[in-house]
């Protein structure tokens, strides 16, 4: 503990004093110059000093002297560094240099490090018992691993897992991250037989793409929690393409985490009730709930957020419902939601919990319960605990009006049942485990490769400078790719003009294009279904003349195949700053702007990111076909994602597409790219 001080209320002293109050289990080594101890523990001037071999230095010395300090400890032999100290990275300037300087004597050493500017690290393992933070309050051991960014809220946090009641196997408050990220203790944590859940906190995302990677391993072994905030942040930015204007900056979060199955939570309040729920029962068999409660109204509001986020309400047996009429009070309701009414002791309350959770149709259950007679409290959560505990399904339990201190509500958690003080954080937190069972059920996803005409791509990006290829260009690279790209041909005139139309075959559309037609349709710039050489000559005429009227000069005209019938879709990719590239789904046409009914995947994608993308609109069963409607060609969609995601992989210099629209038909018939714009 290099920095250990004997001063009352300086971090230094705090971090020696954790340690003890947290009966670490192994050797403490205070290092401080003008001490000779520390807490009664002897103190060393330096490292250099200490006569045994050392596993872990935690430094919170003045950042000017850490780097130099980490240097002693490289001599050493020690292997990993805590940097508490602030003032690196974080306050730029002077604060970079040192923190450059610092990665680099840990590099030099072949040191881990974490930090600088974080609160400590937790190793929550009986046999080690290590609280390196300066958090007051010591943790609980127990099976969920917890990493943080910020390091006030990794405060607030393990305060508030203590009281309900959630121990912790691992814990880090990461800092600015100079070498040990999330991802890496992601990946430490993935074989960690005592972590049984995962917890993150993140403000940023250090390598997007790498999380992916990580996350859907981890994900198939134990459950991660994220909270990430920054959700709402403004992402206004100048844009040319519909889907660079659709990505707000929630976009990348949103692709990562569904793509990866880890669970979103959007408050530190629904983080830990999922992770109550988590760490402490099994994983529901299904989603078939049943709700037994001693009050209506919870009853109500409950199933409600039950049917909300997806799950069922399970439909009892005829022989559950008789036997619970059985035990139930007079004005009882068995059908599920059970109302057992306030009339319901403690005894007749368990005995329908039990009957509920012998029902084979029942995966699990939530129990509400609003004390009547607050006597009976105890006895109501001792039955409940009991019961659960019997039956090995899912239980999870309301405690309605109560506070987190009551007896009731400290008797429950403490023998595994999570409890919450309302009803919908019963149900959310239910739904977080089963959406989770659904997604390790999900088969795991393959990368696709298709073959590629290298020569006509690179053709179509020759010259390449920044800004927008034309669209004859853009569909050109998308044939290469093996997109089904509705025939075009590129003219400068009318004759041009009639003679392509030929060679695509009427009905014919034709397009006025050039860097003046972002969007052509609103300049009129756009006529479909042209029948023959007569209307085409009309329409020619009339749209030149209207473009000069309205002082735009087209770069040429675009003479293309009508493809009649098909829904719209938008196909994108938007080059994040942050995440990297993001591949958009959605239902496309003009309104896709203001429905912003879109799914996002981070690049590269596979089958099963395809599929989900595509499944995961709101207008899904438009695609499935609605009122008698023919289904539309979804695996066409799919493969043309999977296409997207091999192409930006291929072009780094392509900034965004819009693919808008690629008309697809029913299934069978395939989907076809009739706009396309490509920017570099
Ligand atoms: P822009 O997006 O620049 O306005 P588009 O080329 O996307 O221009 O054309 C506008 C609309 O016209 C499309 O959204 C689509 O509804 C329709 N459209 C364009 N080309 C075709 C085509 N080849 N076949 C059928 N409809 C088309
Ligand atoms: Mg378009």
């Amino acid at each position: 503990m290099v920095g250990a001080s004997r001063q009352p209320g300086k971090i230094g002293y705090v971090l020696v004093h954790n340690l003890i109050v947290g009966e670490y289990r192994g050797t403490i080594y205070p290092v401080n110059p003008n001490a000779t101890s520390v807490h009664g523990i002897r103190a060393y001037p330096n490292v250099a000093a200490i006569p045994d071999p050392v596993d872990l230095a935690v430094i919170c010395v003045p950042a000017e002297h850490v780097p130099a300090i980490a240097e002693e400890c490289g001599k050493k032999g020690i292997r990993g560094l805590v940097v508490i100290t602030a003032g690196f990275g974080e306050v730029g300037g002077r604060g970079e240099t040192l923190e450059r300087q610092l990665v680099a004597v840990c590099r030099k050493h072949g040191m881990r490090m974490i930090g600088p500017n974080c609160m400590g690290i937790i190793n929550g393992d009986p046999e080690v018992r290590m609280n390196a933070t300066f958090a007051p309050t010591p943790p609980l051991p127990g099976s969920v691993s917890f990493t943080s960014q910020s390091g006030a809220l990794g405060v607030a946090i393990l305060d508030h897992a203590r009281r309900l009641n959630i121990g912790i196997a691992k814990f880090a408050s990461l800092g600015n991250k100079a070498d040990v990220s999330g991802n890496d203790l992601l990946q430490a944590w993935e074989d960690d037989s005592a972590t049984k859940t995962i917890l993150m906190y993140i403000e940023s995302f250090g390598n997007p793409q790498n999380y992916v990677r990580i996350a859907r391993d981890v994900v198939r072994k134990k459950p991660i929690l994220a909270l990430k905030s920054g959700r709402t942040e403004a992402g206004a930015r100048a844009t040319k393409s519909h889907t660079g204007a659709l990505g707000g900056s929630d976009a990348g979060a949103e692709a990562v985490f569904e793509q990866t199955g880890t669970l979103r939570a959007n408050s530190i309040e629904e983080l830990f009730d999922a992770a109550m729920a988590f760490s402490s029962q099994p994983l529901p068999r299904g989603s078939r709930v049943a709700i037994v409660s001693d009050a209506g109204g919870p009853a109500v509001m409950c199933t409600d957020e039950i049917i909300a986020q997806g799950l069922e309400i399970a439909k009892l047996d005829a022989k559950t419902k008789a036997a619970v009429l059985e035990a139930a009070p007079e004005s009882a309701s068995v059908e599920n939601p059970i109302d057992m009414t306030a009339h319901a002791d403690a005894a007749k309350y368990t005995r329908a919990l039990d009957l509920v959770l012998a029902d084979p149709a029942v995966d699990a259950a939530i129990v509400i319960y609003v004390p009547p007679i607050v006597r009976e409290e105890l006895a109501f959560a001792r039955g409940v605990w009991e019961t659960a505990r019997r039956h090995g399904k899912t239980v999870l339990c309301n405690f309605l009006g109560r506070s987190e201190t009551s007896e009731g509500f400290v008797e429950l958690v403490s023998h595994g049942i999570p409890t919450y003080l309302f009803p919908e954080s019963a149900a959310r937190a239910l739904a977080a485990m089963v959406h989770y069972r659904e997604f390790r059920e999900r088969p795991v996803g393959q990368a696709r490769h298709f073959p590629v005409d290298t020569a006509r791509a690179a053709a179509a990006l020759q010259g390449a400078g920044h800004g927008p290829r034309t669209e004859v260009e853009g569909l050109s690279l998308l044939e290469a790719y093996g997109f089904t790209v509705a025939r075009s041909q590129a003219v400068k005139g009318l004759e041009e003009a009639l003679a392509a139309a030929e060679k695509v075959g009427y009905p014919v559309v034709l397009k006025a294009t050039g860097p003046d037609l972002l969007h052509k349709s609103e300049a009129k710039a756009v006529a479909l279904d042209l029948a023959d050489p007569g209307e085409l000559r009309r329409t020619f005429a009339s749209m030149e003349q209207r473009l000069a009227e309205n002082r735009i000069r087209p770069a040429g005209f675009l003479v293309q195949e009508f493809v009649r019938g098909g829904k719209e879709c938008i196909l994108g990719l938007q080059r994040d700053k942050r995440f990297g590239p993001l591949l958009l789904f959605g239902l496309g046409g003009i309104y896709v702007e203001y429905l912003k009914d879109v799914a996002w995947g981070l690049a590269p994608i596979t089958d099963a990111d395809a599929a989900r993308m595509v499944r995961s609109i709101r207008t899904y069963p438009l695609l499935q076909g609605v009122r008698g409607e023919p289904p539309s060609d979804i695996r066409a969609l799919e493969e043309a994602l999977l296409r997207l995601s091999q192409l930006v992989g291929d072009h780094p210099h392509i900034h965004e597409i819009d693919l808008n629209p690629v008309l697809v038909g029913e299934a069978g018939k395939g989907a076809t790219v009739v706009d396309a714009r490509v920017i570099l």
